[in-house]
C-alpha cells in the first residue's frame, strides 16, 4: 500500500488535530439548538472514518443517519453523476442536519444529496468536509465546515478509496500517476 502513494499531503496527526478543531467550532454552532435535535448524515462510504473521528470529540446528543452515494463508476478518478444508492435510513424531518462528507470536489455529490434531504423537511442542513479542493468547488453548494483545502490532486487514505482500495491508509496521501487510467 505505502510504495503506492506518490506522497504525504496531510499526516495523521495533523488530521487528528484539525478534526479536534472542526468538532469545537460544530459543538459552538449547536450549542443553543440541541432542543431540537442533530442528525449527523455521513455519505457512504468515505466518510467513514472522518465521522468516527469527528463524533468521538462531539459530545453533543446526537443521531446517525447514513446515505449512500457514487460518484465514480469503477477505476476512474474523474467524477461522473452521481446517483443514491441507497437512501437515507433515519427520518430527519424538524430535525437540524449536519451533512458529513469526506471531499468537496466538483460538488455534484454534496448538490444532490442536500437536495434530497431537503425533501424530508429538516429544520435546518449544514456541511461538514474533511477536504475542499477549491479550484472546484462551486458556490452554490456551500460547506460550513472545512477541514483543509487541497490542491487539485488525486488523494487516498484515512476513508478516501482508489476503486475502493486505500480507505485503510492512515494519512491523506497522493496516489501515484501511472497507478491510475484516465
Ligand atoms: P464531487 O461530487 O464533489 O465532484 O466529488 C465528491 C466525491 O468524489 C467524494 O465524496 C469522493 O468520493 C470523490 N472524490 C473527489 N475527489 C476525490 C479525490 O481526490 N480522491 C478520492 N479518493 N475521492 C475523491
Ligand atoms: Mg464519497
Amino acid at each position: 500500500m505505502e510504495a503506492d502513494i506518490d506522497r504525504i499531503l496531510i499526516p495523521r496527526q495533523r488530521i487528528a488535530g484539525r478534526v479536534r478543531e472542526l468538532a469545537r467550532e460544530i459543538a459552538r454552532t449547536y450549542e443553543a439548538d440541541a432542543a431540537d435535535g442533530l442528525t449527523l448524515v455521513t455519505i457512504l462510504s468515505g466518510s467513514i472514518i472522518f465521522l468516527a473521528d469527528l463524533i468521538r470529540n462531539l459530545p453533543l446528543r446526537m443521531k446517525i443517519g447514513l446515505i449512500t452515494v457514487s460518484s465514480y463508476a469503477g477505476a476512474t478518478t474523474e467524477t461522473r453523476g452521481a446517483e443514491v444508492l441507497q437512501d437515507l435510513n433515519v427520518d430527519v424531518s424538524g430535525r437540524h442536519v449536519l451533512l458529513v462528507d469526506d471531499i468537496l470536489d466538483t460538488g455534484g455529490t454534496l448538490r444532490l444529496v442536500r437536495a434530497r434531504l431537503a425533501e424530508y423537511g429538516p429544520k435546518s442542513i449544514r456541511t461538514c468536509v474533511l477536504l475542499r479542493k477549491p479550484a472546484k468547488a462551486p458556490p452554490d453548494v456551500p460547506a460550513e465546515f472545512v477541514g483543509f483545502d487541497v490542491e487539485d490532486v488525486f488523494v487516498v487514505g484515512y476513508g478516501l478509496d482508489y476503486n475502493d482500495h486505500y480507505r485503510n491508509f492512515p494519512d491523506i496521501g497522493v496516489l501515484r500517476e501511472e497507478l491510475y487510467a484516465s
